[in-house]
């Protein structure tokens, strides 16, 4: 056999990875244990569905199992698995290589944070399963042969830039990993991992719910014979059996109440590689014409990649106790893709491909079902943890707006989760329920105002005479709110309106009707008005909507609003130019001075001059950009002198 040995060298964000695990300071070590358990039961899953197409890999009789071996003399710990085990460019690839998204941003964010210790929610938001082995390790040594494979790969490593690669051999497919543990030091959290006990309790606490058998091979004194005179030979002789460590119950079989705490939590960490506690978990069992039961789990925190392409989503998939699927995304909508879990479906055929899951009734069932189940979880906890509901809102918010704009058949039922920021109570965030609670006599809509932020909105012309009515408005400061809306034009009975587009009815019939008289004296003026600014608004109008400021710009219904289309733009977005109205306050002194003057006689470079002068003042108003901020400072200026 060759044994072409190679030394490799780690890329840059791997070595970088490595020294981190190497010298961190993080205390739970033992969670290595975990991780590579973990590993190795998802290698078992994946020969247990590959056996489904080709029943050649695995032997009559063969059963999955994860061997623990110990050696306190060597002080070695050996974790050996019969699951698919890897190629030779798999070991390359998945072992000597960090390919995923996050690393870089993982050492990003700890070289800013600069702490000695390397906290567990940022190990676990990255995943960084089999590295952490090197917490307790100085040297790993990985021998793996791949189902249906002749050689066997050894990748080893000892500190350093780079690692060792080569040919080996193994009896069988699976994989052996041997580490060289390093002196135990329990002030540190190692261990000393060659303990029956300390295993144990490792496996215990972290494993319990691995479906396949951790087994320990543990030593105990062999019985003594009643009829053996040699009874005190018989005490020092030693026999090893054995023994399976954790229980294998598929935790989502249990019934509620038999799952722990403790149990769910790790059992969360395990099948969505984080290392910090759930939310929540969402456990269900459905009879009738299809079965299956669920556990889904809502994170604690928003994973860093939720909003980008590369997210990762779905539940895992399990038939007749044999995993068919990693992230089987059909069955959930992608805005409830901060969700994980297992979903285990009797009567799903095992070698159904991604295809036929799509247009499969059961999995279309299933969806609908699971998304009402999580809808209602999430009221439920909305009305009876208030505070606990806000920390799930703050995460993943923005993602259940998604849902209004794209779930028509929840869309009722989400708008109750729904909360914003509003001008009743700057501290707490309000649903629309409280806000229909509060709607004054007179008010007939719900209204809203959208902008880039609290402080522009808050001080945003437009909310004036809303805020002199006593009207509340809510702020929709999330860029996702524009698109929600369309989703979201009623609620119970009252429309939603935005006071930065469209007309807005407000004032008294004399009001109104006070107004439209003054209009008339006031059109040759605002048509005055509207020539200079024709590239930047539609018109120029007179409106009650301002009781402060002379002017402000309003949109069309159906128009974005202007920081979302900057938004749009700066992301060189193509979408059409959309021109607004300004509108100005018919009682504000600026403007009845300036129609004194035009009605005396204005030149037409004082008419464009006091045009833009307004346009630049309703821009600012609401912090967006000036066309020509030069020419707008040099206009300011002619003003002081
Ligand atoms: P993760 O498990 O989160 O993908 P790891 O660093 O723990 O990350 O493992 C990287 C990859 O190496 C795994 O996705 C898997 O493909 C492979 N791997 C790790 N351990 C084993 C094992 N015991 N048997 C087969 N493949 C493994």
């Amino acid at each position: 056999m060759t044994t072409n040995k190679k030394s490799m060298k780690f890329e840059a964000e791997t070595k970088q990875l490595l020294e981190i695990m190497i010298n961190s300071l993080y205390t739970e070590k033992e969670v290595f244990l975990r991780e590579l358990i973990s590993n190795a039961s998802d290698a078992l899953d994946k020969l247990r569905f590959a056996a489904i197409t080709d029943n050649s890999l695995v032997p009559e009789g063969f059963s999955g199992e994860i061997r623990l071996l110990p050696d306190a003399d060597k002080r070695t710990l050996t974790i050996v698995d019969n699951g698919i085990g890897m190629t030779y460019d798999e070991v390359i690839s998945n072992i000597g290589t960090i390919a995923r998204s996050g690393t870089h941003e993982l050492i990003k964010s700890l070289e800013k944070q600069k702490t000695e210790k390397l906290p567990a929610e940022l190990i676990g938001r990255f995943g960084v399963g089999f590295y952490s082995c090197l917490m307790v390790a100085d040297s790993v040594t990985l021998t793996t042969r791949k189902a249906g494979e002749e050689t066997a790969t050894v990748w080893e490593y000892s500190g350093g830039e780079s690692y060792d690669v080569r040919e080996g051999t193994r009896d069988s497919q699976g994989t052996t990993i041997e580490l060289k543990l390093k002196k135990a030091d329990p002030e540190d959290g190692l261990e000393d991992f060659t303990s029956e006990w300390i295993i144990r309790r490792i496996v215990k606490k972290y494993s319990d719910f691995v479906r396949y058998p951790v087994i320990l091979p543990v030593e105990r004194p062999a019985e003594s014979s009643a009829d053996d005179d040699n009874g005190e030979d018989d005490k020092k002789k030693k026999v090893v059996k054995d023994e399976t460590l954790n229980s294998m119950k598929a935790l989502w079989q249990k019934s509620e109440n038999e799952m722990k705490e403790e149990e769910l939590s790790e059992f969360y960490k395990h099948i969505a590689s984080d290392w910090s506690d759930p939310m929540m978990h969402i456990a269900m069992k459905v009879e009738g014409r299809y079965e299956y039961q669920t556990l889904m789990f809502i994170p604690g925190t928003a994973p860093f990649d939720l909003y980008s392409q590369s997210y990762k989503r779905g539940l895992q998939l399990y038939a007749r106790n044999v995993k068919i699927m990693d992230r089987c995304e059909d069955v959930l909508p992608e805005y409830m893709r901060f969700v994980k879990g297992v979903l285990d479906a009797q009567d799903l055929p095992l070698n159904i491909s991604r295809e036929t899951l799509q247009n499969n009734r059961q999995i279309s069932t299933i969806r609908s079902t699971l998304t009402k189940k999580i809808i209602t979880e999430l009221k439920k906890l909305k009305d009876t943890d208030g505070d606990k509901y806000l920390k799930f809102w703050e995460q993943f918010g923005a993602v259940m707006k998604e849902g209004v704009h794209s779930d028509f058949e929840n869309r009722e039922k989400l708008q109750p989760l729904l909360l914003f920021q509003s001008t009743h109570d700057r501290e707490k965030l309000t649903s629309l329920e409280e806000y229909k609670s509060r709607m004054k006599e007179d008010q007939e809509d719900i209204y809203y105002l959208s902008g880039e932020s609290r402080e522009v909105v808050e001080n945003s012309p437009h909310l004036e005479a809303f805020t002199q009515k006593g009207y509340e408005v809510l702020f929709f400061t999330d860029p996702i709110d524009d698109f929600m809306v369309s989703g979201l034009t009623e609620f119970d009975g009252k429309k939603l309106k935005s006071i930065g587009k469209g007309d807005v009815e407000l004032g008294s019939e004399e009001e109104k009707k006070a107004l439209e008289e003054k209009k008339k004296d006031f059109t040759a003026f605002l048509e005055a008005l509207a020539k200079p600014l024709e590239e930047h608004v539609k018109a120029v109008e007179l409106s009650n909507r301002l009781t402060s400021s002379p002017c402000c710009l309003v949109g069309s219904e159906g128009d974005l609003s202007p920081h979302i289309e900057r938004m749009m733009r700066q992301s060189k977005l193509a979408i059409p130019s959309q021109k607004r109205v300004m509108e100005l306050n018919a009682g504000h002194e600026v403007i009845l001075r300036l129609k004194s003057r035009y009605d005396a006689g204005m030149k037409d470079e004082e008419i464009s001059d006091a045009a833009q002068l307004l346009l630049g003042q309703a821009l600012l108003a609401e912090s967006s950009p000036l066309p020509d901020p030069a020419g707008f400072a040099k206009l300011v200026a002619k003003l002081m002198v």
